[in-house]
């Protein structure tokens, strides 16, 4: 078993140093390091190959961004609008402001089934709101069922890839957790089980399989939420999900607020770019949709929860929401060169890598020493925005994040470069100052001017404020005669 304490996720994950000290652990490891470079260039090289495939691949990503930035400019009116139609079509739509609310909305639907334990699809938000945690509180049994999950679940380790949650493992690894674990919660791997992928595929089947006939509540989040049809959509290679979503009795979705889209239509567009964007195929294996209960078919009680936990916040925020579109691929930490050297945990969030780096500290705050690392945690090359199917522009954001975590640090005292900035601002806004700046500014390159005759046209150090500015750079002496002097005296030219 791991040695990592036996804390609530965030309370852990809060608790972690800045981004730059975890990473130099990650950096030392060589296994980690062969792990993460060999998982992540064989998914990048089938998502290349996916995209190639579309000639219209980028009208394809200005339809998904368009369509999600339509979505969240009137989202409460999308949100009203799905829950009209999922509470016409039988289900129950709960609204939680944070994860306590969520969580104690999930804990109290298990317990009114009288039920000890609940089978689990993947799903972000639920590990966001650490909804695992809160049902072991309470006494009920969550078991991850996706294969990746359930290896992170059975190690006691954390995820540290959205998509390939288990990434940092090999599959030497993942045996020797299979054999060590399985039997402690259910049907045991066999003794002569090798690292062979089918063997421990068909491992974990077994000790699912138990769990799926057994369980009477599922857990679900959603990929999407069709606001015209009241409509949940979940994607997945394992066809696990379609095992949760469709034998027990009662089904309870966990849904970012985020996650809506206006129209059934929409799904054409969302339903090409995800596939290719996370696993590189052309479309998902198992594509399942419910909109309420079917009398005799499937769940016959349909719990949806709204989830907000800081997504309103987000959204106020001009330069920051657009990390709202996201549809949660991975192509970003598949690409990223930071991501691929130090993995997922280093970055101390269920969102790891380029979104983890814009996302988390919107949901978060930027108060703990992990979350204030975060927007610094990449190197800006733009790799992300250039696969992101929804055009989410990280690169300016973790900018924008950066700006807020150094405000936040200076207390509201200014820089000098915002002084500076000020005083420029101010005297560009008006033609006569800036007229007065310019006589001030040649009198003094006259005066230089005169004292240097033939020598240097440079000035090698600016007075402070504006020192450090000319430490690398050489300031020219300022012309003799500004340009608005020499036009009103030669009329353009024409002398
Ligand atoms: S930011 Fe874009 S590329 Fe990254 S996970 Fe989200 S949708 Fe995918």
């Amino acid at each position: 078993m791991s040695d990592r304490p036996h804390v609530g996720v965030t309370e852990a994950f809060l608790g972690l140093p800045q981004f730059q000290t975890a990473a130099r652990t990650a950096l030392a490891d060589p296994v980690l390091r062969r792990n993460l470079a060999h998982a992540t260039g064989t998914i990048r090289a089938k998502r290349a190959a996916a995209v190639d495939e579309l000639d219209n691949w980028e009208e394809l990503r200005l339809a998904a961004e368009a369509i999600k930035d339509a979505a969240l400019h009137r989202l409460d009116e999308h949100l009203q609008a799905f829950e009209a139609n999922a509470t016409a079509a039988g289900a129950t739509v709960h609204w939680a402001r944070d994860a306590e609310e969520a969580n104690r909305i999930v804990v109290d639907l298990v317990r009114a089934q009288g039920a000890a334990e609940v089978v689990k699809v993947k799903s972000m938000a639920t590990q966001e709101i650490e909804l695992n945690e809160a049902l072991a509180a309470a006494g009920i049994a969550a078991w991850e069922t996706d294969l990746a999950e359930l290896i992170v679940q059975l190690g006691d380790d954390w995820p540290s890839h959205i998509l390939v949650p288990a990434i940092h493992r090999n599959r030497g690894e993942v045996r020797e957790i299979f054999l060590r674990e399985m039997g402690k919660v259910g049907r045991a791997a066999p003794d002569d089980l090798t690292d062979e992928p089918r063997r421990l595929a068909e491992a974990a089947r077994l000790h699912l399989r138990e769990k799926f006939l057994r369980a009477r509540v599922a857990v679900s989040g959603a990929n999407f939420a069709i606001a015209d049809t009241g409509s949940l959509v979940v994607v997945e290679s394992e066809g696990n999900g379609r095992m949760c979503l469709t034998l027990p009795e009662t089904l309870i979705s966990v849904v970012g607020i985020e996650k809506v889209l206006p129209s059934w239509r929409d799904l054409e567009v969302f339903l090409q770019v995800l596939p290719r964007s996370s696993t590189g195929e052309r479309e998902n294996p198992y594509t399942s949709v419910w909109t309420g209960p079917v009398a005799g078919d499937g769940p016959q009680n349909v719990h949806i929860v709204l989830l907000d936990n800081g997504r309103t916040r987000v959204l106020a925020d001009p330069q920051g929401r657009a990390a709202l579109r996201c549809i949660r691929c991975s192509a970003c930490l598949n690409v990223c060169p930071v991501y691929e050297r130090t993995g997922g945990h280093a970055y101390g969030s269920v969102y790891p890598g380029p979104i983890g780096a814009v996302l988390t500290p919107q949901l978060r705050g930027t108060g703990s020493d992990i979350d204030k690392s975060l927007p610094f945690a990449s190197s800006l090359c733009g790799a992300c925005f250039d696969v992101c199917p929804v055009r989410i522009d990280i690169p300016s954001m973790l900018v924008h994040l950066r700006t807020r975590v150094v405000d936040e640090r200076r207390g509201g005292v200014p820089s000098g470069e915002q002084l500076v900035m000020t005083a420029a601002s101010w005297t560009f806004a008006g033609h006569r100052r800036w007229a007065a700046m310019g006589r001030a500014v040649t009198m003094a390159g006259k005066a230089l001017r005169s004292k240097r005759s033939g020598g240097r046209q440079v000035l090698r150090r600016l007075p402070w404020p504006v020192g450090a500015w000319s430490e690398a750079r050489d300031a020219p002496i300022p012309p003799a005669e500004s340009f608005r002097s020499w036009w009103q005296r030669t009329g353009g030219g024409d002398e």
